[in-house]
């Protein structure tokens, strides 16, 4: 599943920081690219890149693959972005919000909520009640918090990220579904291929019947090389 590359940026400037931005740039741009190009390109300090880096990687949003350079006889990583991490990390991300939502959601309809009218402290019932419905920033008198236009906000919510899971994960599917087509495909080719090499199998055989009468000649012929090989020991 790949997210379009503006989102990877922002999931990935979520993990790094602003700081991480240039990096991303250039991590998206190429792949298998050295970390002292990566530092030369972004301008910045080589321990810098190699820090942001190892965050990535411990999130595993990059790979890296390494090579002995041979004059200087120490190792060269070199580093590609993970695309399929990073959608894979976005959505246990959004996952996650849309549990949290729906346990406040289940609250905010179950219980009663009082808030301070003048600074908007809000309470449960429960809490109100240890306070005797005083405010306990300010003592003020707290009023029953009308909670229906959050209610309807969470719910939104919900509903705008359930929709955006969907598409997720139906273009993880049609991924899925692809990699697997490829797959039986592959299969199917190698069978072919096996089948082919069956028949031509068969053919050989049909046909070192009649070799057979040749041998002879071949035995004449090594026995002839072995003659020179001790003919050129003994000179
Ligand atoms: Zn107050």
């Amino acid at each position: 599943m790949r997210l379009p590359p503006k989102k990877i940026e922002e999931i990935l400037i979520t993990v790094l920081g602003e700081v991480g931005k240039p990096l991303i740039k250039e991590l998206m741009s190429k792949q298998n690219i050295s970390e002292f190009d990566l530092a030369t390109r972004t301008n910045k300090d080589i321990k810098i890149i190699r820090k942001l880096l190892y965050v990535l990687y411990n999130h595993n949003l990059v790979s890296f693959t390494r090579k002995k350079d041979k004059q200087k006889g120490w190792y060269i990583y070199y580093w590609t972005l993970q695309p399929e991490s990073v959608s894979f990390s976005y959505v246990k991300m959004k996952r996650e919000l849309v549990e949290k939502l729906k346990e406040q959601l289940a609250s905010e309809e179950k219980e009663l909520f009082f808030v301070c009218p003048k600074e908007g402290t809000r309470l449960t019932f429960d809490q109100a009640m240890d306070f005797e419905f005083h405010c306990p920033e300010c003592g003020e008198l707290l009023g029953q918090d009308d909670n229906k236009e959050r209610i309807v906000g969470i719910r939104t919510q919900i509903g705008q990220l359930g929709v955006e899971l969907e598409e997720l994960m139906q273009v993880r599917k049609n991924r899925r579904k692809e990699v697997k087509d490829k797959r039986k495909a592959l299969v199917a080719r190698k069978k072919k291929i096996v089948k082919k090499k069956v028949v031509k199998g068969k053919v050989e055989k049909k046909a070192k019947v009649p070799v057979k009468k040749e041998k002879p000649v071949a035995v004449k012929k090594a026995s002839g090389k072995s003659v020179a090989k001790t003919a050129s020991k003994k000179k």
